[in-house]
């Protein structure tokens, strides 16, 4: 039997409603079976941990992302895969930083949360859990069938540096528009073998830094030289993320070119991630109006989602790479999280 450990972060899946007020709260996940009688039936020993203290995922950050990376890490060789049941908020936020902080995996690493809290009738949350759970433990030959960092919602398991949360409403709430699921849930669990990562031979390293001098600019018809200012000139800051216009446009005024040439040439990392949220990725200077940003040092954040850029930028950063070092790396998959292009 496969050792499965499921960790409990917070969010809307452990909560339960109170008879008396009627208000959701979080119930004790030492009770689980109580709301879960199927997790007994489960080919797989199942351990349960609570990372405390528990957080409605809004309040992620790099701090507890390197906390609940840490916690795996500590237990990586006792285990044959994780389950991280998490808030669905910030999850793929969440997906992308464990990616870069856990490099060399080889075991499944797989977040899942809810729609519904578990103590609801039609919770959305049982079939996550159970499996999620199925997956982690889905070996075959000795070797796991996902060793990386995945994100399993409503019959659909996703690589989670590739996915956003689409849908506050919808049980099917994430999408992964540039790369294909990598297994879907019917009667049987169908795995799109080729797009899976291989397992790493190497030992696994655990990162710890993050620099959050970072920020994101999301352009829009008739931002103003302030307005720009206002994100390019934050004090300290090391890298932007420019949500640009379809595959990587902005407006060509004068005035705009040259706020971002001159916190290039002051040291600042501009990287052009789209606004579209499917459809292909960044190629700068395929239209007139994203030539100058090729030419005054913008870089190509190709079809990476802005969830993977923040957590890859204050991954890099935090290294203590240089800006030519940064600069090289962004384009460049480290955890299948940007096509090669
Ligand atoms: N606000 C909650 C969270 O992200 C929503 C959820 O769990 O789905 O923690």
């Amino acid at each position: 039997m496969r050792k499965i450990l499921m960790i409990y972060t917070g969010g809307t899946i452990g909560m339960i409603r109170n008879p008396q007020s009627g208000a959701l709260e979080p119930f004790c996940f030492d009770n689980i079976y109580e709301h879960l009688p199927m997790l007994r039936l489960i080919q797989a020993e199942v351990h349960i941990e609570t990372l405390s203290p528990l957080i409605d995922s809004s309040n992620a950050n790099p701090a507890f992302w390197i906390r609940l990376a840490s916690f795996i890490y500590e237990r990586y060789d006792a285990y044959d895969g994780f389950v991280i049941l998490h808030g669905t908020d910030t999850m793929s936020y969440t997906a992308s930083a464990l990616c870069f902080l856990l490099e060399n995996l080889s075991k499944p690493v797989i977040l899942t949360g809810s729609q519904l809290p578990l103590g609801v009738m039609r919770t959305d949350g049982r079939e996550n859990i159970l499996n999620s759970i199925e997956i982690a433990s889905d070996y075959r030959n000795g070797k796991p069938m996902v060793p990386e960092v995945c994100l399993y919602f409503e019959n659909s398991l996703y690589r989670g540096n590739r996915t956003y949360k689409d849908n506050a409403e919808h049980f099917n709430a994430f999408v992964s528009a540039n790369y294909p699921k990598l297994a879907e849930v019917g009667v049987n669990i169908k795995y799109n073998e080729h797009y899976i990562r291989k397992a790493s031979t190497e030992p696994l390293i655990l990162h710890t830094r993050m620099d959050d001098n970072i920020a994101i600019l999301k352009l829009y018809p008739g931002i103003t030289e302030q307005a720009v200012w206002a994100v390019l000139g934050i004090p300290g800051l090391r890298a932007v993320i420019m949500e640009t216009y379809g595959s990587g446009n902005a407006p060509t005024y004068p005035w705009f070119i040259s706020c971002l040439r001159e916190s290039i040439e002051n040291g600042l990392i501009i990287t052009s991630v789209t606004q579209c949220k499917g459809g292909g990725a960044v190629e700068i200077g395929k239209y007139e109006t994203s030539v100058s940003l090729g030419q005054i040092g913008v870089i190509s954040g190709g079809d990476l989602t802005t969830e993977a850029a923040v957590s890859k930028l204050m991954y890099l950063i935090g290294e203590g790479l240089t800006n030519e070092e940064v600069r090289y790396w962004i384009p460049k998959p480290l955890r299948g999280e940007i096509s090669e292009g």
